[in-house]
């Protein structure tokens, strides 16, 4: 188990007050905060690196390219990819998602008719691009709904799906409600019925072990920001045969072999996917973040955090009026209202008392659709969180709810 003081004393941002008290920080399913070892290897980047890859001869250049390389290897090594060129940088899960979308769409592949499977838990950026692929392609979007508890109906997913279902994808963990969905028998289901799957691991990439071969998957998309990493990094993942089958979407330089103004021919993978100037630092820092989170250990990271979300649970069961969504077993978020309070109210005065939730829809419009309301209030966890914290959720809460009421 790690020493969480010290750990803590890694996180620099942490050490500050807010409204003149200590900040408690339980955003972290918007963006996590980033670790010393993280911020050094931006900075080192910057200081001594800098240059642009690829096709440089110079030394840094050279230098930049390896770094790149090898930030690749490293995430390729923490998904257990077969192979580094499956892993292809994104500026995000958006962004990841999007890039799947558009290749399908171009790819001829989504008939008229065809079926397009998500699930009521998702993100917007999990919805929107499977709508705009529709209206493209004539694709049909499907929804899995979900029980009351926040979990996802499993009969009705089976139902759904047939030989016209193209492909599902579906949230790992729920943003919004901290649901863990059983992506590998889902996927395992989706595979039978011949769709193609992908996983947005959007918020599993700080809490999950990761093994996209054992997985079955055919994509991955994650944000660096959501596990220690900087903003404007991602991941897509793609199975080498898939992404290989596929046309490029952004043209550009970097995807490219040969370019006349009669024909272009196109790079192998990776790069075929990565037009342009990519963020180099970003990778970089992206590759520091899954060392420290390697380097932490995920097992004692997803021990620590459970215990620290049930205690909130447990804490926070006594207010009176307090309707919490999602399953008992959620991962990294906590999601809640109270009778006779507004969210957007209790965040509020949260924030007063120094303690960052976030408030509102959580890009889930669809989902609070689903559960009548217009947002909750979420708590959501990371390695850095304490007991502390969660005493100061409770206080905070309480004291709020006892202003409102
Ligand atoms: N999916 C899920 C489940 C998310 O939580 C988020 C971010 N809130 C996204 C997708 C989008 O991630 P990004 O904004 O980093 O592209």
């Amino acid at each position: 188990m790690f020493q969480l003081d010290s750990l803590i004393s890694d996180f620099p941002i942490l050490d500050q007050t807010i409204q003149g008290r200590r900040l408690v920080y339980l955003d972290n399913a918007a963006t996590t905060q980033k670790p010393m070892a993280v911020l050094l290897a931006s900075r080192h980047y910057y200081e001594a690196v800098n240059s642009n890859i690829h096709r440089g001869t110079h030394y840094l250049a050279r230098l930049a390219t390896e770094a790149f390389e090898k930030a690749r290897q490293t995430v390729a090594g923490h998904l257990n990819a077969a192979t580094p060129d499956e892993v292809i940088f994104t500026s995000g899960t958006t962004d990841g998602i999007n890039l799947v979308a558009n290749v399908l769409a171009l790819s001829g592949r989504i008939r008229p008719g065809d079926e397009i499977l998500i699930s009521t838990l998702e993100h917007h950026s999990n919805i929107v691009p499977w709508q705009m692929l529709c209206e493209r392609t004539g694709g049909v979007l499907k929804i899995i709904p979900c029980h009351e508890d926040g979990s996802l109906d499993q009969e009705a997913f089976l139902a759904l799906l047939n030989e016209r279902t193209r492909i599902l994808s579906l949230t790992w963990i729920s943003n919004s409600f901290g649901t863990v969905n059983p992506i590998a028998e889902m996927t395992a289901a989706a595979k039978n019925a011949g769709a193609l799957v992908l996983i947005d691991a959007a918020q599993a990439t700080a809490h999950m072990h990761i093994n996209v071969q054992a997985l079955g998957i055919d994509f991955l998309a994650l944000s660096g920001h959501k596990v220690y990493a900087p903003t404007g990094i991602g991941v897509l993942w793609g199975r080498a045969d898939v992404l290989n089958s596929l046309p490029p979407w952004r043209g550009g330089g970097e995807m490219i072999k040969e370019v006349t103004f009669e024909k272009t021919s196109y790079n192998e993978l990776p790069f075929k996917f990565e037009a342009g100037t990519p963020n180099i630092e970003g990778a970089i820092a992206l590759a520091a973040a899954l060392d420290f989170l390697n380097g932490t250990g995920l097992s004692a990271i997803q021990k620590h955090e459970r215990e620290l979300i049930r205690s909130a649970a447990d804490a926070l069961s006594s207010i009176p009026g307090i309707r919490f969504y999602g399953p008992d077993d959620r991962a990294g978020a906590l999601s809640f209202n109270v009778e006779g309070v507004h969210q957007y109210d209790l965040g509020t005065l949260m924030d007063q008392m120094g303690v960052a939730v976030r408030t509102g829809h959580h890009c889930c419009q669809p989902l609070m659709a689903r559960f009548g309301i217009t947002g909750t209030v979420r708590a959501s966890f990371a390695v850095y969180n304490t007991d502390k914290d969660v005493e100061a959720l409770a206080e905070a809460v309480g004291r709020s709810v006892a202003m409102l009421r």
